[in-house]
């Protein structure tokens, strides 16, 4: 298949923003793309090798390096190059001018001499892998060879989007919900076939697996898709709500009430002698918590099976539990056996998805609990989490107190009816996060993602001082914009900032970013951040849930701070827009409640 077709269809992406439009573009291309390799074009347009709970190496191509690959494939200086991007603010841009300019000089040249060469998609993809593999002596110089190497054959639009790939700039350009569209579309006759895409990837974690099953084996195949030892499964996710009673008739009536524990997540993979540990965000964590991966192969009886669960700190003088930001201490790549000792931890395993051969994520909770509890012998470092199961909003509230003397965030209540499987990947109401408040008239803080920045006034002159921060919308699967935050920063926070957000500022506002106000400079939408506020409030100038509470307004926070960023959360993990709209309206619900002032 001619890589032409792709960067042709990338080219026509950047200029639409309608859903629709994007969703028929991407539905032509997976068209003409020959089952077979439907894996590497679905790789290609999400900006990926493979998927990155795989560990595979990345690219490892600097910006000063590509600058070098493009003098050498353009036969340009490499200042030239560095003016170009100076002027452009894009290195994709540049390349494709200069390749520009280069085709005329080589057309004439292949006039004559009769040499060009097609990339097709196929040795596009074996090329970056190739790049991404070079490692170790000599690597850098062989890095560079290759890249240019592709440069040389690229067209220009070809090049830009070579580029743009190497630079890692593709990473937030479409999103998987808009590819699962387009797949459903080609492979699975329409919207009925979304759902059964969307569990298998919830499955698999590989879009492009799933895609390839399905253009190959066809829809059949995606439903018979199981968990699978060693695949990480996209996790499930909780609503939030403050009110008992109103939990509990959420959940039906009567439910399982289990400590919140404030730790990380983990999902925990068995398979004879072998543990892998994946994060929240899938990435394989076993390395960190090889502590963890003992425990877990010592206390549960099984060959093949995934838990979850979570990885908490705690003193080891006083065995109190400790804040999830002990655990930073566990990032380090070297000496991991010291800090190990230093920062001890205790699992608590609150789930059970796959056991010797059978899915689990389809049973309801309680048949996944009971099985849970056979298998794991409990220590005082590895048990299951506590719990209770009650339908009176006393005793959630009782327990609720009782978990954060514990120094736990508050309760997962968790709905037990039939249907209360494992949504993998999804949030919904089967379960419900109840959390301690932040002693603010805001129950809860809120995951945003930085989608622009703007320079700082006096002493933080020419420095970045505010952010501006955006909600996700999966329906749209676009980015929209919430607040303005400039407080909560320390200083290290704030000089840091330039260095962060350097690699994600683009000239123009990216195309997944639905903001009304001009930012100084636009951000991709990659970094998470948590914030919290004085309350949620209507506001004309941003567009999160623009329409839906009042004509013409979106929500926004008053008074948002910055308290830290969430690397462990992909921004499809942000907060949604909507549920910021139900946060907004239990917010009403609570002021209505209140008793007026003066009242007895
Ligand atoms: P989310 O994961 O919902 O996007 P978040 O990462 O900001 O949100 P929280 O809002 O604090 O985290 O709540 C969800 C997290 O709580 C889970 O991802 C899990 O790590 C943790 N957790 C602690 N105890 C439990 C439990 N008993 N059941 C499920 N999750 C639990």
């Amino acid at each position: 298949m001619p890589f032409k077709l792709l960067a042709e269809t990338m080219d026509r992406l950047e200029l639409v923003s309608a859903r629709t439009q994007m969703i028929a573009l991407l539905a032509n291309l997976f068209k003409s793309t020959p089952p077979e390799i439907i894996d590497k074009v679905v790789y290609l347009v999400s900006g990926v090798l493979w998927p990155d709970w795989k560990g595979m190496p990345e690219l490892g191509v600097s910006e000063k390096l590509l600058i070098k690959v493009i003098s050498l494939a353009c036969n340009v200086s490499e200042s030239q190059v560095e003016q170009l991007v100076k002027n452009t603010g894009d290195l994709g841009k540049a390349a494709e001018t200069l390749k520009g300019k280069a085709q005329v000089k080589v057309s004439l040249f292949t006039f004559t001499q009769g040499v060009s060469r097609e990339l097709t998609v196929s040795s596009v993809y074996n090329t970056l892998v190739k790049i991404a593999q070079a490692q170790g002596e000599g690597s850098r110089d062989l890095k560079i060879r290759l890249a240019a190497g592709l440069l040389r054959d690229a067209s220009p639009k070809e090049a830009k989007f070579i580029v743009r790939f190497i630079e890692g700039k593709l990473r937030a350009g479409i999103g998987d919900a808009t590819i699962m569209d387009a797949l459903a579309v080609v492979y699975g006759g329409g919207s009925a076939a979304r759902p059964v895409i969307e569990r298998a990837y919830n499955l698999r974690s590989d879009l492009g697996e799933v895609a390839k099953i399905l253009a190959i084996e066809g829809l059949e195949s995606l439903k018979r898709i199981k968990p699978e030892v060693g695949i990480p499964i996209r996790p499930m996710l909780a609503e939030r709500h403050n009110d008992p009673k109103e939990i509990l008739a959420k959940a039906g009536g009567i439910a399982l009430i289990e400590y919140k524990y404030d730790g990380e997540r983990a999902q925990i993979h068995k398979k004879g002698n072998k543990i892998v540990i994946y994060s929240r965000r899938l990435e394989n964590i076993t390395h960190q918590y090889p502590d963890v991966a003992e425990m877990a192969l010592s206390n549960i009886n099984a060959d093949e099976v995934i838990v979850e669960g979570e990885i908490v700190a705690y003193d080891k003088d006083t065995g109190e539990l400790l804040p999830f930001q002990e655990l930073m201490h566990r990032k380090r790549k070297h000496d991991i056996h010291i800090v190990v000792k230093d920062y001890p931890v205790k699992v608590f395993l609150f789930d059970l998805l796959y056991l010797n051969g059978e899915d689990y994520t389809v049973k309801p909770i309680i048949e996944r609990r009971t099985a849970l509890e056979k298998i794991v012998r409990e220590t005082e470092d590895f048990m299951v989490a506590k719990y209770i199961k009650t339908s009176d909003p006393e005793e959630l509230e009782k327990f609720f107190m009782q978990a954060i003397s514990e120094g736990c965030e508050g309760v997962m209540v968790k709905a037990i009816h039939k249907d209360s499987i494992y949504q993998a990947g999804a949030r919904g109401w089967l379960w419900i996060k109840f959390k301690r408040d932040y002693r603010s008239e805001m129950i809860d803080t809120v995951d945003l993602v930085v989608v622009g920045a703007f320079y700082g006034k006096g002493r933080r002159g020419g420095k970045f001082g505010t952010l501006l921060m955006a909600a996700y919308n999966p329906e749209k699967d676009m980015f929209e914009t919430v607040c303005k935050v400039g407080s909560g920063f320390k200083d290290e926070d704030l000089d840091k900032l330039q260095d962060l957000l350097k690699p994600y500022i683009r000239s123009k506002k990216h195309p997944r970013v639905d903001a009304e106000m001009e930012a100084d400079v636009w951000v991709d939408p990659i970094l998470v951040a948590e914030i919290i506020g004085a309350e949620l409030t209507l506001s004309p100038i941003h567009t999160c849930a623009k329409g839906v509470l009042k004509p013409d307004a979106g929500i926004s926070i008053r008074f948002p701070r910055f308290i830290r960023w969430r690397p462990d959360k992909r921004p499809e993990d942000a907060t949604t827009s909507q549920e910021l709209v139900e946060m907004y309206q239990r917010q009403l619900k609570k002021v209505a409640k209140a008793p007026v002032e003066g009242e007895a």
